[in-house]
C-alpha cells in the first residue's frame, strides 16, 4: 500500500483547483511513455510540477495503491439529451463521467431530435455549460438526416458548428453508397465517419449472441457474421473512397468478433486509414452471464482458447434473462472476449470506449428479446479494466492508455479535430490546466443504484465490488469528482 497524502484546499466540485498535491504516488503518463513514483503538485488550476522519485525517495511506492493519471476521454457515450431526459441528462453524464475518471466525452447523435443540424449541437453544449462541470462534451454529427439513412445530413454546417466526425451509430450507416458519399465528403471537411458495424438483415429479430448459451435459453441467435460482413464491407468501400479523397478517416466502434476485429488488422496492415475501439464489457463479460454466470470473460475460456460450458462448470450463480445484459452488438463468446483483448493488446483497437448507454427501469423492465440495448457503463470503465490488470490479463500501463493516449491518438488522427483544442496535450504535462484522475487501486467500491450517479441504473456489475475508487478528477483544471 502506498502511503499517500492529498493536502487541498477547499475544492468544489466546478470551481478551479487552486491547491492540490499528491505526494509519494504512483504516476502513470501514456503520452510520455513513462510510469513510476513520483508527486505532483497543481496550483490554480495549472499542473504546477510534475516530480518522478528515484532512490531512497520513491522506496515504498509501488502501483498497487494511489495512482495519477493523466484524465480519461471516451470517445463513445449516450448523454440523451435532448429528447430522452429520463434515462440521461448532459448534467447527470457529466457527473457520472467525472465519477468514472472521465474528463472528456464525446457523444452520439442519436437523441431525439437527432444531431444533424447545429441547433441541436447548441442545445447539447448549452446543456454542459449549464450543468457547470468542467468535462468537456465533445459531440458527433448524424451521417444522415434524422438518422434515417436516406441522404446526408447537414455536414458542412455542422463540421463548421464544431462536431468531431459523423456516425449514425444507435444503427449503422445503412447504404454502401450512402457510406461512400459520407466517408468522402466527411474527408474533405477533416473529419471521420464512425460506424457502428452491423448488418440488420441477418440481425433482425436476434436477442443474443448466436450460439450454445442463445440456444439453450431458447433466444434468438445474433450472428457474429452480422458484425463481421459489415466490417468488411465498410472496409472494402473506404479502401475505394480513400483513392478519391485522401483525408477519408473511418472508425470502427465497439467491435466485439474476433472476425471484425481480423478484418481491421488486415486493413491496417494494407495501410487503410482505419481505426477502431472496443467496450470494457465485451473485454470481460461473455454471453454466458445471461444463464447467470458471473465469472469474468478469461475464467470462462476453456482449452486453447475455447469457452467453457457453465452448465457443466455450475457456474450460474444469478438468474437467467437479466435484460441489463442486453446490449448492441451483444455479449460474445468468451474466445470473442479473448480476442478484444488481443486486437487492444496488439493495437487492432486504439481504444476502449464505454457505449455508455442509460436507460429507465422501465425501458429495462420487459422480457429479454423486448428491453433497449445498452449498458450504463461510464462509472464502471475503470473497474473493469482493473479487474483485468488484477488478474494479470492487462499490464496497467496498457489500460491507462487505451483511456487516455489511445483515443487522444484517434483524435489526432482526425485533421480538423487535431487542429483544434480538443486536441491539447493529453499527458501529464507542466505548465497547462491539469487535467487528470487520481484512483486507489488498493481500495474498491460497490456498484449500486444509489452509488452510481448515472441515471441510468442499467449494470450488469450492480452489486459487484469494483477495484479502483475514483479520489479526485480534475479536468481542465477545475474539479470534476471528489471523494478524498
Ligand atoms: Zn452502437
Amino acid at each position: 500500500m502506498t502511503p499517500a497524502k492529498s493536502a487541498g484546499a477547499e475544492l468544489r466540485v466546478g470551481g478551479t483547483v487552486e491547491r492540490f498535491e499528491v505526494k509519494r504516488a504512483w504516476l502513470v503518463d501514456p503520452a510520455s511513455g513513462r510510469e513510476g513514483p513520483g508527486e505532483i503538485v497543481v496550483s490554480d488550476g495549472i499542473l504546477e510540477s510534475v516530480s518522478w522519485l528515484e532512490g531512497r525517495d520513491a522506496a515504498g511506492v509501488d502501483d498497487l495503491g494511489v495512482i495519477v493519471a493523466p484524465g480519461f476521454i471516451d470517445l463513445h457515450a449516450h448523454f440523451r439529451e435532448p429528447g430522452f431526459e429520463d434515462a440521461e441528462t448532459v448534467a447527470s453524464g457529466c457527473a457520472a463521467a467525472a465519477h468514472g475518471g472521465y474528463t472528456t466525452v464525446a457523444l452520439m447523435p442519436n437523441t431525439s431530435p437527432a444531431l444533424d443540424e447545429p441547433g441541436v449541437l447548441a442545445r447539447i453544449r448549452d446543456a454542459a455549460r449549464a450543468s457547470g462541470s468542467p468535462v468537456e462534451v465533445l459531440a458527433f454529427g448524424a451521417v444522415s438526416a434524422k438518422r434515417a439513412g436516406e441522404t446526408l445530413s447537414a455536414m458542412g454546417e455542422l463540421a463548421d458548428a464544431g462536431v468531431i466526425g459523423f456516425s449514425d451509430d444507435g444503427a449503422p450507416v445503412k447504404a454502401p453508397r450512402l457510406m461512400r458519399s459520407a466517408l468522402v465528403y466527411a474527408g474533405m471537411l477533416g473529419l471521420p465517419v464512425i460506424d457502428h458495424v452491423e448488418d440488420p438483415e441477418l440481425t433482425a429479430g436476434a436477442e443474443a449472441n448466436e450460439g450454445y448459451v442463445a440456444s439453450v435459453l431458447g433466444l434468438a441467435g445474433w450472428p457474429a457474421a452480422a458484425e463481421a460482413a459489415a466490417a468488411s464491407r465498410a472496409l472494402a468501400v473506404l479502401a475505394d473512397a480513400v483513392a478519391d479523397e485522401h483525408g477519408v478517416r473511418l472508425h470502427l466502434t465497439h467491435l466485439s468478433t474476433a472476425a471484425a476485429l481480423d478484418a481491421v488488422r488486415r486493413a491496417k496492415v494494407a495501410g487503410l486509414p482505419v481505426t477502431a475501439d472496443v467496450t470494457p464489457h465485451h473485454l470481460a463479460l461473455a454471453d454466458e452471464w445471461i444463464a447467470g454466470a458471473r465469472r469474468w470473460s478469461w475464467e470462462a475460456l476453456g482449452p486453447e482458447d475455447g469457452t467453457r460450458d457453465p452448465w457443466a462448470d455450475g457456474a450460474l450463480v444469478a438468474g437467467p434473462y437479466n435484460t441489463s445484459l442486453r446490449v448492441n452488438p451483444p455479449l460474445r463468446t468468451a474466445a470473442d472476449a479473448a480476442a478484444c483483448l488481443a486486437a487492444l493488446l496488439d493495437g487492432t483497437a486504439d481504444a476502449v470506449v464505454t457505449d455508455h448507454a442509460p436507460h429507465t427501469t422501465v425501458d429495462k423492465e420487459v422480457e429479454f428479446g423486448l428491453a433497449s440495448n445498452g449498458i450504463s457503463g461510464i462509472e464502471t470503465a475503470l473497474g473493469v479494466l482493473l479487474a483485468m490488470v488484477d488478474a494479470g490479463r492487462l499490464p496497467l500501463a496498457r489500460a491507462i492508455a487505451a483511456l487516455t493516449s489511445g483515443p487522444a491518438g484517434v483524435l489526432g488522427k482526425w485533421p480538423r479535430v487535431a487542429a483544434t483544442a480538443s486536441a491539447r496535450p493529453r499527458g501529464l504535462v507542466e505548465g497547462v490546466p491539469a487535467d487528470l484522475v487520481v484512483f486507489d487501486r488498493a481500495d474498491s467500491w460497490r456498484v449500486t443504484s444509489s452509488t452510481l450517479l448515472s441515471k441510468g441504473k442499467n449494470s450488469p456489475l450492480l452489486g459487484r465490488e469494483l477495484p479502483g475508487r475514483v479520489l479526485v478528477t480534475i479536468a481542465c483544471g477545475r474539479l470534476a469528482w471528489q471523494d478524498l
